[in-house]
């Protein structure tokens, strides 16, 4: 039970394979470039000659590569080898591939877990580290303990595209983020100000400004919208300023039009008195295709 496939030998890769390694799990790996296999093999760690061979060596395999098109490349070659084992894929991806993934896998009698790791390579395994995983209850019980070794892992349900949803969600927040401090470089260095001068400064904001996440999360959650301190209308006139020195200063307002855009419609239907605990319903868009429909179970 000791024993781990990694498939897929990136930076994410490589850092799993690394840490359940350095943990006294035994290792096979398996990249498509095999020379990034070299520095773990010095390790201790087994490199299979190929896919199936990697499959066939553990019970638990763990796949981390770039997409969903990589994944499915390499276990097309290599699917006889799949029945009987649990199949862990920590790739980046959607609902829909993450269902289409689990339904194909069961055909090939395995048991499927979906995840996502939600922390740099580095981090792996450390303290701050934790993983999505949505799929099978028994596959995960099964294996939790090697799980945890890669840092805490976060089941969020049997229905396979839950992690993908938890995923996307939490970097969502963290490319907005990058998007508005994208935003505050240019407008720094149209006036030529050091980023590094100012980005203390913008740590603080956004510190402060995350305090209030857990008020907004539960205004989200319950439809009820006390009255704000900071309203729609008095936040929607400054993201019209911030456009309007964007173009005096030469620098682009693609990153911030859309948000202002939204306080705006917000302001003129009825919502410039509330905060943005009362936006998320405007983005929700009355059709949906059913293949993204999150509570909809995996059709296993
Ligand atoms: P990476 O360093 O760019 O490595 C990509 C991996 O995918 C390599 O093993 C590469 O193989 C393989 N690959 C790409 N196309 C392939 C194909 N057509 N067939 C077979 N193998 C293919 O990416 P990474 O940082 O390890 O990311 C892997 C996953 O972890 C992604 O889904 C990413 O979203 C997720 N993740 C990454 C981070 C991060 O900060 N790096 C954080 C959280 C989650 P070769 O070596 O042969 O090119």
């Amino acid at each position: 039970m000791n024993k781990v496939t990694v498939i897929g030998l990136g930076a994410m890769g490589t850092a799993l394979a690394n840490t359940l390694h350095d943990k006294g799990v035994q290792v096979t790996v398996w990249n498509r470039s095999a020379e990034k296999a070299v520095p773990l093999i010095a390790k201790g760690m087994r490199c299979a000659p190929n896919v199936a061979a990697a499959i066939e060596d553990s019970s638990l395999i763990i796949i981390s590569v770039l997409d969903y098109l990589a994944v499915t490349a390499i276990l097309h070659n290599a699917e006889e080898s799949l029945r009987g084992k649990t199949l862990v894929n920590l790739t980046n991806g959607t609902p829909s591939q993450a269902r289409e993934m689990a339904y194909w896998i069961l055909q090939r009698g395995a048991e499927y877990l979906d995840g996502g790791v939600m922390v740099t390579p580095e981090l792996v395994g450390g303290e701050n580290a934790f993983v999505f995983y949505s799929g099978s209850a028994s596959a995960y019980q099964q294996h939790q303990s090697i799980l945890t070794l890669l840092g805490g892992p976060v089941y969020v349900g049997e229905n396979i595209a839950l992690a993908a949803i938890y995923d996307l969600a939490l970097l969502s927040s963290m490319f907005g983020m990058f998007g508005g401090y994208i935003h505050a470089a240019a407008l720094l260095r149209s006036e030529k100000i050091p980023v590094a001068e100012v980005t203390p400064m913008i740590m603080s904001l956004l510190n402060a400004m995350i305090e209030l996440f857990p008020q907004t999360a539960q205004e989200i959650d319950s439809g009820v919208y006390p009255q704000p301190n900071s309203n729609n209308t008095m936040m929607t006139a400054g993201l019209h300023n911030i456009l309007v020195a964007s173009e005096e200063q030469s620098v682009r307002d693609d990153l911030i039009k859309p948000i202002w855009e939204l306080f705006n419609q917000a302001s003129r239907n009825g919502l410039g008195d509330k905060d943005i605990s009362a936006l998320p319903q405007l983005l929700t868009t009355k059709t949906r295709a059913k293949n993204i429909d999150a509570k909809k179970s995996c059709e296993q």
